[in-house]
């Protein structure tokens, strides 16, 4: 076993019923404030630990520029939108502006990086801890979401950004770890690393194969600790999930997590969780944020309209939503699998 430290629990089940892993290189970073796991199939130590090194730097300066309320480029690019004039945007952040008015146009809104401002009056926008913080007044909420700012607000010409609404602040939480995993997953390929998986904090991207069956990822359980279903991702597959169990504040026993609703302004509560299987990464990740707001109602119109075929949503009373295509994919962990209500294909 070429592992360079004891395994993290999270790397279990990739683990499971293995035979030894002569050329398994595992690695863990810590970026986009989460955890990101690297591991490699068919490496040496030190190609393993250069290529690791090397998405370290590049998450490292990702972060520094997507951040939302940390100085750099997009709190500079968000000041210069906040007074009313055009500023020059990064090509990553050029990038993202455009996938995200696809994506956020897809969504019916529902997904919009725009609202960076009401995340921030939420409290959202903080390295700490949020402990029983007073949620912000009904006025305040209503102020905002009466100024609807959203991806529609913004025209790029070249790498000149504009918008027409000067409450647009961008927020890309909710797809930047999609968008940068594949684009690490692509620095190793461009190594000559073939086979690979990048796990940033619920979500992730796979390369190839892990020996000679496919890359096998659990998927987080939203209540409690663990996995609630284990799945095989194919070569260039992603899948990312949501909920509003990762980040919440409580107070006067109420929860309120960090996917916020641009149509009203307050956390969704209905969906606990969504998984999203998609060959590209930062859709995957847009719309495990969207289909957590969509609901049980609209959920699967949502999902066709962003492309999205393969997902599944676990509601309030625990009920997994799904098409037949996904409950094919998902091996549910533990003795007692939940109640299942299989939907139509997306
Ligand atoms: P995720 O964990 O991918 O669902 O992303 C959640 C993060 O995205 C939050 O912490 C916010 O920074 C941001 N966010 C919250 N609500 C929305 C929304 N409706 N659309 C886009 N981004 C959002
Ligand atoms: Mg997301």
């Amino acid at each position: 076993m070429r592992l360079r430290a004891a395994l993290p629990a999270v790397f279990a089940l990739l683990l499971a019923g293995c035979s030894p892993a002569r050329e398994l290189y595992q690695d863990r970073l810590y970026v986009f404030g989460t955890l990101v796991d690297v591991t490699l199939w068919d490496v040496t130590e030190q190609q393993g630990r250069a290529a690791v090194a090397d998405l370290a730097r590049e998450f490292q300066a990702e972060h520094v520029e997507w951040h939302a309320w940390r100085p750099g480029p997009l709190v500079e690019l968000n000041a210069a939108l906040a007074r009313g004039e055009a500023a020059r945007a990064t090509p990553h952040l050029v990038r993202l502006i455009e996938l995200s008015q696809r994506l956020s146009r897809q969504s019916d809104g529902l997904f919009d990086p725009a609202i960076g401002g009401l995340v921030r009056l939420w409290g959202f926008h903080s390295d700490d801890p949020l402990t029983g913080k007073a949620p912000p007044s009904r006025e305040a909420i209503a102020a905002w979401v009466a100024q609807r700012p959203s991806m529609e607000d913004l025209t790029i010409e070249g790498d000149l950004v504009r918008s027409r609404n000067p409450a647009v602040q961008l927020d890309f939480g909710a797809i930047a770890k999609g968008y940068a995993v594949d684009l690490a997953v692509a620095r190793l390929h461009a190594m000559g690393i073939h086979d690979a998986i990048v796990n940033a904090g619920g979500g992730m991207t796979a390369i190839g194969r892990r020996e000679n069956r496919p890359w096998r990822v659990g998927v987080r359980h939203p209540q409690g600790q663990g996995v609630i279903a284990a799945l095989e991702l194919a070569d260039h597959e992603a899948v990312h999930t949501s909920g509003n169990y990762e980040r919440y504040n409580e107070h006067e026993g109420i929860r309120y997590g960090h996917i916020i609703d641009p149509r009203t302004g307050y956390p969704g509560h209905e969906i606990v969780s969504a998984t999203v299987i998609h060959p590209d990464g930062a859709v995957a990740d847009a719309a495990a944020t969207a289909l957590v707001l969509a609901g049980v109602k609209d959920w699967e119109r949502i999902a066709r309209q962003m492309g999205v075929t393969l997902a599944m949503l676990v509601d309030e009373s625990g009920t997994v939503h799904m098409p037949p295509a996904m409950a094919a994919r998902v091996h549910f962990a533990g003795d007692a699998p939940p109640p299942v209500k299989l939907g139509a294909p997306l």
